[in-house]
This record gives C-alpha cells, structure tokens and sequence, in this order.
C-alpha cells in the first residue's frame, strides 16, 4: 500500500521526529511505500493568495475559492499545491501527524489543507443541487482511503476526557477527522494520541512505539470512525439537519456517528 505521511514537527530531533521515523520504518519493513512531506523541510508556503494561481487575471479581484476552482480545472495551479495532490491520490493512506498546538493542527498543517484542498479536489466534488448537495461527508474525491491522526499533547489524557477541562479529544479533533478527513472521502480511523509528553522517557517511547507499531499494522483492518455519510438517508435534504428519527433528542459532534 501506498503511505502519504503529513508531517508538521519544525525540529527534526523531536520526540515527533522520533516517532515519525519509527512509523516510516514500520510501515516499509511491512512492505508499504512511504512518502513524507515535511512542511517545515520543504518551507511550505501557509498562505492563501493569488499566487496560487499564477494564471489567473490580475485585473480581478482575488477570489480564493473561484480563483482555486478555475486553477485546478485548468491545471495552472502553483506547482507546489498540484504535487501534493498527485500525493494524495497516489496514497492508499494519509497519516497526518502534528504537536497539538493551542487545541488544534499548527498553522502550517492548516495552510496545507487550505491550499492543497483546492475546488473541485477537497470541495465543490459532485452535483451540487436542491436535491444533492456535492460528493463529500463519506463521499469525494479521497473515497476509498484510509486516514489517521498522530498527534501529541502536553496535557495530560484526563485533561481530554469527556468531562476534562479541555473538552473531549474526540470533539477537538471533530472538526479535523470529520470536517478535513470524512468531508472529501476518507474513512478515518481513531486517532493515535500520545499525551504528556513531557513525561517520556526511553522505556515509556519503547512502549509508545510499541502501541504506534500495533496500530500501524492494522491501519486497513481497524474499523473506521462510523460518521454518517451525508448521501445514505440520514440528513434532510436540502437543509442537511438528522432526520427527526435518526439519533432523536441527540445534537452535537456525536450526533453525527452512527
Ligand atoms: P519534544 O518537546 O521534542 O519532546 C517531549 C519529551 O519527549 C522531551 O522530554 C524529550 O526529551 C522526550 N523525547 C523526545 N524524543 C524522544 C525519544 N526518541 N525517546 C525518548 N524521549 C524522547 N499541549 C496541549 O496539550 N494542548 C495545547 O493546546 C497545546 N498548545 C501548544 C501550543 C504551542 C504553540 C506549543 C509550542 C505547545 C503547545 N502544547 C499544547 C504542548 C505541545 O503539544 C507539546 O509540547 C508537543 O506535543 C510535544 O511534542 P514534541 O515533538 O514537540 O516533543
């Protein structure tokens, strides 16, 4: 299998360092092909603009979902964002992996999505009608994948539990698995988190590796997160609220799962 590793740690000797070589390792003594894009190695530009598409009239305004749109389509877009898209669907996997930085993925990790989910690509997949908004929620362009998060935490795994301080990892990370990953078609499988960080020691990194070693080798038997897909029955259409009788009296991020 084909492996698109996301990597957004800028100090290589990091303990996200570390843990990004063990999964490369993993993976290609398993037999799968790896590829990392490094964002801080490659200075990935963050910013949306209207470098992005080079060809696009300057006389108009910029417009970064029209301007993406027709930069795609016409395949003028920046270099840089196109190759990480033959990434993508080059990959049977996509691994994002980051320090968790104030609840959310460092900034350069966001401008990835921003720029390299382009219109018609990561959005604006499909009919767009009355009746059908798009192919994205299970459907879209990444259908058939798998993806993963690999994050890192300062606080401690009580801080992200259903009633933590922080609120539950699995809410925080909500709007990544379900809004960046399930949107345009992956099937995402639980996070691998590592909290307190700064408590980690040889043994405890050994025993890390351990459980990151486990579940790389069942990234494609893992059952996936089971968020309902946005086209099998369960929203109304156009509004895209739940039916009254699917999950009734339920609102919020878990809702949205089967
Ligand atoms: P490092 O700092 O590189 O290492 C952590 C520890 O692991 C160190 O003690 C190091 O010696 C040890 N280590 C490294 N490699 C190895 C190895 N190979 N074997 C054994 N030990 C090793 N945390 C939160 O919980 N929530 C937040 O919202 C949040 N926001 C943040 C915002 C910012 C801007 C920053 C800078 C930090 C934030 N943090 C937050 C903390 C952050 O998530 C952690 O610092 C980060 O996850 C640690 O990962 P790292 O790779 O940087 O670890």
């Amino acid at each position: 299998m084909n492996v698109l590793l996301v990597y957004a740690h800028p100090e290589p000797t990091s303990l996200n360092g570390s843990i990004r070589d063990f999964t490369v390792q993993r993976l290609q003594a398993a037999g799968h092909t790896v590829q990392v894009s490094d964002l801080y190695a490659m200075s990935w530009k963050t910013t949306v603009d209207a470098e992005d598409a080079p060809e696009r009239d300057p006389r108009q305004p910029f417009h970064a979902s029209l301007d993406s749109k027709r930069a795609y389509a016409q395949g003028t877009q920046s270099a840089d964002i196109a190759r990480e898209q033959q990434k993508l669907l080059w990959a049977d996997a996509l691994i994002l992996q980051f320090p968790l930085w104030w609840f959310t993925m460092p900034a350069i990790l966001k401008g990835w999505v921003d720029r390299v989910y382009a219109y018609g690509f990561g959005y604006g997949v499909g009919e767009h009608s009355d009746s059908r908004w798009g192919e994205r929620y299970g459907e879209g362009k990444m259908k058939g994948k798998r993806a993963m998060l690999m994050v890192t935490t300062g606080g401690w795994e009580s801080h992200y539990a259903p009633r933590g301080i922080n609120g539950s990892m699995d809410d925080l990370l909500f709007p990544i698995q379900h809004g960046i990953l399930y949107y345009p078609g992956f099937e995402v499988v639980p996070p691998f988190v590592v909290y307190r960080t700064s408590r980690m020691d040889a043994a405890r990194f050994a025993q890390t590796c351990d459980e990151l070693g486990r579940r790389l080798d069942e990234l494609w038997s893992t059952r996936p997160i089971a968020y309902r897909q946005q086209n099998a029955g369960d929203y109304e259409i156009p509004a895209l609220t739940l039916k009254d009788d699917v999950a009734p009296g339920e609102e919020g991020f878990a809702a949205h799962l089967r």
